[in-house]
């Protein structure tokens, strides 16, 4: 309801009055009428209130003006008035998440996502700032448009055109170049069928693998689905390190020979992988009172603290759970001591003095 209210606030104090006035020129209630047909496309209030924002500030426009001869309220009038009733839903805005795969989205709403409030932009929509886009979004027409786009495999693989200027597929135009330049950068990607559909369904996230060149200069993207690519890339961290442990328990156990020669081939800089992992949310407080009770001395072995840190000039012990967190040990500070670095290792890789 609350984003109707909005809209009703807007059209009652600006957009009406100015249609129904004969001092207003024919010019500006056609911009007028242009805004009046966006207002009923706003779903939330907080999308509705950043169109708003567009109007603070932008100088005087020839709107602004007319309005302003005929005696009229401008949006800049009422946009205190406005923030006052509504400036408390400006966080409801629409957001990457909210978009679920297989559901259909007009044209509209997603320029409006892209605050963009146009629906000749082009198929290629940036988010978040110009500069430093936190995605893109793609509408993809597969028959019928401009290009012709197409599925290389539905839904995993998608050819997808460059935005081109009379005939000029440039890399170095904005669109593109937010694509080119961000090879992580999410690609969300919202097809039709055919041109004559006004929604596109919502297909998931992609990301840009090559740019493919055609002999008569047009260019498009291989995009594809970062679903099938993520299990690939994502490793969970404690198979990660188990996995790495193995292979060394391999590379010391072969002769010295083989990895001396292995070494000289070898790769200097390390693949990265994007990683997973599980932590446990402890207790600051188990941490705090297990220090306090230590007072500098380890609790394993009754040598003080080899040094003090940085942070806060005290003595430097690590807090370890006697029977650890993974085999069900209890965050208390009944199964927790204050430990030196050496006993806290001689703990986790040497023989355990407590279980
Ligand atoms: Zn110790
Ligand atoms: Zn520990």
């Amino acid at each position: 309801m609350r984003v109707e209210d909005a809209r009703l606030f807007i059209e009652q104090k600006v957009l009406d009055p100015a249609l129904s006035s004969p001092d207003l020129p024919d010019s500006a209630k056609a911009t007028i009428r242009n805004t009046r047909s966006w207002l009923p496309r706003f779903r939330r209030i907080g999308d509705l209130i950043a169109y708003m924002d567009r109007f603070k500030g932008t100088g005087e426009t020839d709107v602004y003006r007319e309005l302003k001869a005929a005696d009229l309220l401008t949006f800049e009038d009422i946009h205190d008035d406005f923030m006052d009733v509504f400036g408390k839903f400006a966080s409801e805005r629409t957001r990457l998440d909210d978009f679920v795969v297989g559901e259909r989205y007009t044209g509209s709403e997603l320029v409006i996502f892209a605050e963009v409030y146009d629906n000749r932009s082009g198929g290629i929509l940036l988010i978040g700032r110009s500069g430093n886009p936190q995605a893109v979004l793609v509408k993809a027409t597969l028959s019928g448009g401009k290009y012709p786009n197409a599925w290389i495999s539905e839904p995993e693989r998608l050819r997808y055109y460059l935005k081109s200027r009379k005939e000029v597929f440039s890399e170095a135009y904005v669109e593109n170049a937010a694509i080119i330049k961000n090879p992580e950068i999410p690609v969300y990607v919202f097809y039709r069928t055919d041109d004559r559909e006004s929604s596109f369904t919502f297909s998931g996230q992609y990301r840009n693998e090559t740019v493919h060149k055609e002999p008569d200069g047009s260019k498009w993207f291989e995009l594809v689905r970062s679903e099938a690519i993520a299990p690939r890339n994502r490793v969970e961290e404690g198979e990660l390190r188990r996995d790495f442990l193995k292979k060394v328990a391999v590379a010391k156990r072969g002769s010295r020979q083989d990895r001396l020669s292995r070494l000289k081939n070898a790769s200097k800089r390390p693949a990265k992988v994007i990683t997973s992992s599980t932590a446990y949310l402890r207790n600051p407080d188990v941490v705090a009172e297990v220090l306090f009770r230590s007072n500098g001395t380890c609790e394993g072995c009754g040598s003080k603290a080899p040094f003090k840190r940085n942070a806060d000039g005290s003595p430097y012990l690590e807090v370890h759970h006697m029977k650890h967190l993974s085999e069900g040990g209890e965050d208390i500070v009944e199964n927790a001591i204050a430990v030196c670095p050496n006993c806290h290792r001689r703990e986790h890789f040497g023989p355990r003095n407590w279980h």
